[in-house]
């Protein structure tokens, strides 16, 4: 059983600002209006904001001050749908305390970064002037398709020269407590969908057909099993994993005319999309497949190295939290890679992770206030002079 860290202050504005956002079911592309009641908080303490609908999705750009480097808080509105709500113990877009934890949908994911964020910029601005400005950008699309969010800002960004210098991703990245790891980079991703043909025949005339599982089989294990590099210092080693695979028409005695496999990899810069793409190519060749290939490559992998940005947060949690931040590339994809192509220095720094995305998805109502004070923190540390 998890534990929190501090006793819950339950007139704490981070955590009713979370509570308010998980009432509104906003299930992806959906934004249900969690964007407007940011909008109404930030308009308040004098930012200028632009809402950038592309299709069904619902982006935010917000502004704080008019010139001096530009710090950006990036996240999503949207949440991934609750499943099966008879599983819940309460029901997801009903935020409640208990134990010390918020639960509901989007609590963690990113629900409560989100409120942070807002409630960080609110103290400060109220206590301190900027030698910078301050940016929102948020989507409502960030846990699916992410092609008409944060993608088609940064593009609406550019036509603009509007120019990022720091951005900071409320994406859960902690483990145990809030602060104890920094994402700062992701691994690029590349995807495959593999056909590997053979003939379809009776299971009991063998010599007449040709089976795709059999042929494609040690191909397959020998996928499994190899070292494709040793990582680097910013990444760890590349990885492989079979996601489906299909053959075979149901019926015991046929054998299949074709198999389907779909792979994906995770890499860093100790290899290339294209360097992946020939050896798996070749490997097949040398196993005599007939086969075709179709490759899908996601993410580039990106990393922001030591500078101005971490080096506010790792003070800011070593001041705050007494922790000295774990820096880590692992864990899936976020909008930090549309970000980061820019020049961008981009971390992801957001609460606990552990039930993100599950039934009873909940966060440690205790770390939201850590959490916005390490935010409060790092502008401060960023753009007050
Ligand atoms: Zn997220």
């Amino acid at each position: 059983m998890p534990t929190t860290e501090a006793p819950v202050d339950t007139h704490s504005a981070t955590l009713a600002l979370a509570m308010d956002l998980i009432r509104r079911p906003s299930v992806t592309p959906e934004d249900a209006d969690c964007q407007a009641l940011i909008a109404a908080r930030l308009q308040a303490l004098g930012f200028d904001v632009v809402a950038l609908p592309f299709g069904e999705v619902r982006n935010l750009w917000a502004v704080h001050g008019s010139s001096g480097p530009l710090f950006v808080f990036a996240g999503h509105t949207d949440v991934v749908p609750a499943g099966p709500l008879e599983h819940w113990s309460h029901p997801p877009f009903e935020p409640r305390l208990e134990n010390g934890f918020l639960c509901g949908r989007g609590a963690a994911d990113m629900k409560g970064s989100l409120a942070a964020m807002v409630t960080a910029c609110e103290r400060l601005l109220s206590r301190r002037s900027l030698s910078g400005r301050i940016g929102f950008l948020l989507t409502s699309d960030e846990e699916g398709p992410a092609v008409d969010g944060t993608v088609r800002v940064m593009d609406w960004l550019q036509a603009r020269n509007e120019r990022i210098d720091w951005c900071v991703v409320g994406e859960p990245s902690s483990t145990l407590h809030t602060g104890d790891l920094i994402r700062v980079g992701r691994r690029g991703s590349l995807s495959a969908r593999l056909r590997v043909k053979g003939v379809q025949g009776h299971v009991a005339y063998p010599e007449r057909a040709l089976n795709p599982v059999h042929a494609a089989a040690p191909a397959l294990a020998e996928l499994a099993t190899t070292h494709w590099d040793a990582g680097d210092a910013d990444f760890p080693p590349t990885s492989f994993q079979i996601s489906n695979i299909h053959a075979g028409t149901g019926a015991g005695n046929v054998i299949p005319g074709e198999m389907r496999v779909d792979f994906n990899l995770r890499f860093g810069t100790a290899s290339t999309p294209e360097s992946l793409q020939q050896r798996i190519e070749r490997l097949l060749d040398r196993h005599g497949l007939n086969r075709d290939i179709d490759w899908t490559r996601g993410a580039m992998p990106f990393r922001t190295a030591a500078g101005a940005l971490r080096e506010a947060a790792i003070t800011a949690i070593r001041s705050r939290v007494g922790l000295e931040p774990e820096l880590s590339t692992g864990g899936g994809t976020s909008d930090g890679r549309f970000i980061a192509p820019y020049g961008v220095q981009v971390i992801e720094l957001g609460p606990c992770n552990a039930t993100i995305h599950q039934i009873d998805e909940r966060v440690d109502a205790a770390g939201l206030d850590t959490l916005s004070a390490l935010y409060e923190d790092i502008l401060e540390r960023l753009l007050v002079n």
